[in-house]
């Protein structure tokens, strides 16, 4: 994958050492996800982060939520035992955004240690809008955007409420709100020069014939990258019983948009604590408890 020109030339020199943006990467750069944002400010109905399973990787799944300080820590071990560590996201197992102050917190800690490592954040994109600049300030060039639908009828069905201004919102007004600061907050960053890549979850008989007229969307705004993903229905969740979304019809999908924007096609849906390859999780490995008794 080969960036655009409309990208500042040290950002993309950074995206070939990311492994989700570059597929070269992958096979060679490492990643790490700091877990020190619990909370989240949405209810998807594809998501339970109550329920972890240290054999599962999903989004949301974390073993350990961790304090600035303890990440610091943990980046430091792991940046000792693993070679090619690029990348350093905080994908939740909640809201990077929705806890603002641990991720920056925690991201200007390791900056103090490696101010050259790439960091990368996941978010709904709620709070975009009131976040986008202080991205943009604290050096993050990479941030992906989870946008399953532009059209809030069918965001309704996804969603099972978004909490913002101190207001419980349910239904097409909670999916209108979301998907609004989405669409403000990936344009402001892309004209910021920003990497983003949306992630979209395609679930069966509700978003799944949508998915061309998101990509379409999100390219107009200046979107990197797009990774549509499978429905994996996770324990507990409402869509529990959902049938997961098979990787033919994903691929398939994934062909019909690739007319529009590059796609992802490597991304393995981490847990919120993963570490090493893309591929070869090394989570358990490097739990702080592990550390504790090392010493
Ligand atoms: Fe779960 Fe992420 Fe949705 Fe929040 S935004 S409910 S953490 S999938
Ligand atoms: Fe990369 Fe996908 Fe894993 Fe995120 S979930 S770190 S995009 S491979």
């Amino acid at each position: 994958m080969k960036c655009s020109s409309k990208f500042p030339p040290h950002i993309a020199e950074k995206t070939q050492k990311h492994p989700c943006y570059s597929a070269e990467a992958h096979q060679t750069y490492a990643r790490m996800h700091l877990p020190v944002a619990p909370v989240c400010n949405i209810q998807c109905n594809y998501c339970n982060r109550k329920f972890d399973c240290v054999h599962e990787s999903r989004p949301g799944v974390t073993s350990e939520i961790l304090s600035p300080d303890a990440a610091r820590h943990k980046f430091l071990w792991v940046k000792e035992k693993i070679d090619k560590l690029s990348v350093v996201g905080i994908a939740g197992p909640g809201d990077a955004l929705a806890n603002w102050q641990e991720t920056k917190a925690t991201i200007r800690l390791i900056q103090e240690i490696q101010p050259d490592i790439i960091f990368c954040l996941s978010t709904n994109g709620l709070l975009l809008p009131e976040y986008a600049q202080g991205i943009v300030d604290l050096g993050i060039h990479h941030v992906t955007v989870t946008c399953n639908a532009v059209n809030p009828e069918i965001g309704a069905k996804l969603y099972q409420h978004v909490n913002y201004n101190g207001q419980r919102l349910t239904g097409t007004e909670a999916a209108r709100v979301l998907l609004e600061n989405q669409l403000h907050g990936i344009e402001y960053l892309t004209n910021r020069g920003v990497m983003v890549k949306v992630n979209i979850v395609m679930v069966k008989d509700i978003n799944d014939r949508h998915i061309p007229e998101v990509v379409k969307k999100v390219k107009e705004l200046g979107v990197f990258i797009t990774n549509i993903m499978p429905l994996i229905p996770a324990p507990g969740s409402n869509f529990e019983y959902w049938p997961q979304t098979s990787m033919k019809d994903i691929n398939a999908m994934r062909d019909i948009c690739q007319i529009d924007i590059q796609q992802m096609r490597h991304c393995k849906q981490c847990r919120a604590d993963a570490v090493g390859l893309l591929g070869q999780d090394r989570s358990q490995e490097f739990r702080m408890c592990n550390l504790q008794q090392q010493k």
